[in-house]
């Protein structure tokens, strides 16, 4: 499944049909309730917790694209929520605090917080930082992602290596370049025919079956299974 990155597309996965998901962990009804209702309005699905140990609960089952967290709450501490959250979950959170004193802020921002907003709040404001939160989290769980799959396998043609997750892997010359040619075509199909003219050339007298047999080794050797794609009825393409 390809990762979505563009704004508007969900961060853990979703289609751009689903919503992101906000979870208001306040006790104060009346502030829950603006919040509920500005997020509404832009668009996302907002989830209220009353307390702490509510609010942990309802991150791990709704799974939020981001929590706005009161640092006063009945039960636990907001700070102590911030660190459980963090520890558990890989999400954005937003401090809300009444607090003015600029040692509770870094408290808060040491404990995980990415951005604090000090009540009496604008609606405007809360908002606004949490689309810049949301933004610069996306780009890095984009980047991560891009580092994740050139590490899994890394093909050296200088070299003739074949690294898998950090291993060397073991090919004969034409697994290599059978792997190397799909490297340098990822995503694009190609029939048993046309791979067995670009590894073996137009004059091999072998038949269709030596790609199979290949694909399969690679597959296993260089644990494959999920990037070498068999499309049903024409080839294989490589998804990285
Ligand atoms: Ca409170």
């Amino acid at each position: 499944m390809p990762f979505p990155n563009a704004l508007g597309k969900g961060m853990r996965g979703e289609t751009n049909l689903e919503k992101r998901k906000i979870l208001v962990i306040e006790d104060e009804k009346p502030i829950a309730e603006i919040l509920k209702y500005g997020f509404e309005k832009e668009g996302f699905e907002v989830f209220c917790a009353g307390t702490g140990a509510e609010g942990l609960k309802s991150a791990e089952e709704r799974q939020p694209n981001l929590v706005l967290l009161d640092w006063m709450l009945p039960d636990i501490a907001g700070v102590d929520v911030c660190r459980l959250l963090t520890e558990r979950e890989n999400v954005p959170i937003l401090m809300l605090t009444a607090r003015s004193n600029v040692e509770d802020k870094l408290y808060g921002l040491e404990s995980g917080a990415d951005d604090y907003v000090t009540k009496p709040f604008d609606l405007r404001e809360v908002v606004a930082r949490v689309h810049t939160i949301l933004r610069r989290f996306e780009k890095v769980q984009e980047s991560r992602r891009t580092e994740a799959s050139c590490c899994s396998i890394a093909v050296s043609e200088e070299e003739h290596t074949v690294l898998r997750d950090g291993r060397p892997v073991d090919l004969t010359p034409k697994e290599f370049d059978l792997l190397l040619f799909f490297v340098k075509h990822p995503r694009q199909v190609f029939t048993r025919s046309a791979l067995l003219d670009q590894i073996w050339g137009f004059d091999y007298l072998g038949d269709t079956r030596t790609v199979d047999i290949h694909i399969q080794r690679l597959r296993r050797k260089a644990d494959l299974g999920e990037q070498l794609v068999t499309v049903f009825g024409v080839g294989y393409k490589y998804v990285p």
